[in-house]
């Protein structure tokens, strides 16, 4: 069976990060992809907060940067996602795509958090045919029509600024009467005329036929009232989950399921396990705090595997 020194699960800015570092400590590292290789960076479009890039960059190019460097100091970058695990004992044994077992020394988990669905009504029936978590993706198929945007965080801001570019209206339907976003997300939507808000509105149904979605219900939270806005597209932007699930038995989490550290660290409850990036942080979700956190993991990792 093939042993691992330093596996790392998750190919996001955590997983490429923590792989520079392992790498370059001469580790070896291998990383399984997880299903979305890149992860979250790759559905974003134009990332203004990454320090380096005084332009901006491409969510897509930016992980794919990642990647590359990781790749050239050494990193193993492998397709695959961990399916099973067993982390009773070191080496610790994980199990690919449901086929091939693999033995490591040490484990970084950084495989990042997915987006939620809303469990309403028509949801998952419409799920591919106007139902979507993702409009770098999907919003090319909408060209020209009137989309929903649902929530008010700043990936809500995020994909209904980048729709309004394509469609011919979007409405932002928010719960509150005010947004989650940051000020810099907010000014970006007001600024743009074809975006309209729904304030107090929570939604109750995707509503559809046999050619897709034609709008969605929504029920005033103040008066009680419900109506239908007509649109052909539904794009949900209501927050993420951790992707903790095949870990989970072994790997004390929050009620969440987002992993929990030591304080002040990336060690999980687990010798020679640590856990960085979105899967592990309730807070701040961002795309340097997922590279900074990697960065410490791969550093304790050495550490751990130094002191064997
Ligand atoms: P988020 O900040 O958790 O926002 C989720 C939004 O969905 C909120 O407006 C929330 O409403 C709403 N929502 C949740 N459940 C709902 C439901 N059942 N029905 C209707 N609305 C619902 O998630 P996010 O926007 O994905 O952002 C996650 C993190 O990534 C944040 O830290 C964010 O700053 C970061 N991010 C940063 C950037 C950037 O800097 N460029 C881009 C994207 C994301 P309530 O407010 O009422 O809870």
């Amino acid at each position: 069976m093939e042993r691992i020194k330093v596996l790392i699960a998750g190919s996001g800015p955590a997983g490429y990060t923590a792989a520079i570092y392992a790498a370059r400590a001469n580790l070896s590292p291998v990383i399984y992809s997880g299903m979305e290789l890149g992860g979250q960076l790759t559905t974003t479009t134009l990332v203004e907060n990454f320090p380096g890039f005084p332009e901006g960059i491409d969510g897509p190019a930016l992980v794919e940067n990642m990647r590359l460097q990781a790749i050239k100091v050494g990193a193993d970058v492998r397709i695959g996602t961990i399916t099973s695990c067993d982390l009773s004992a070191r080496p610790f044994k994980l199990t690919i795509d449901n086929k091939t077992t693999v033995e490591a020394d040490s484990l970084i988990i950084a495989t990042g958090a997915s987006a939620k669905y809303l469990g309403i009504e028509g949801e998952q029936e419409f799920r591919g045919s106007g139902v979507s978590a993702c409009a770098t993706c999907d919003g090319f198929f909408y060209r020209n029509q009137d989309v929903a945007v649902i929530g008010g965080g700043d990936t809500a801001c995020e994909e209904a600024v980048y729709l309004s570019g394509m469609c011919r209206k979007v409405y932002m339907i928010i719960r509150r009467d005010q947004m989650r976003a940051s000020k810099a997300m907010q000014d970006k939507v007001a600024a743009r005329e074809n975006i309209e808000i729904l304030w107090n509105s929570l939604p109750k149904q995707v509503v559809g036929d046999s050619s897709g979605v034609n709008g969605i219900k929504i029920e005033d939270k103040l008066s009680g009232e419900s109506k239908i806005v007509d649109v052909t597209g539904v794009f949900l932007a209501v927050g993420h989950h951790p992707n903790s699930e095949v870990f989970a038995p072994w790997i004390k989490t929050d009620k969440e399921g987002y992993i929990l550290t030591q304080p002040d660290s990336p060690k999980t409850n687990i010798e020679g396990v640590f856990a960085a990036g979105d899967v592990m942080d309730v807070r701040y979700k961002q795309a340097i705090t997922a590279a900074a956190s990697g960065c410490r993991a791969a550093i304790e990792a050495d550490r751990f595997l130094q002191s064997l």
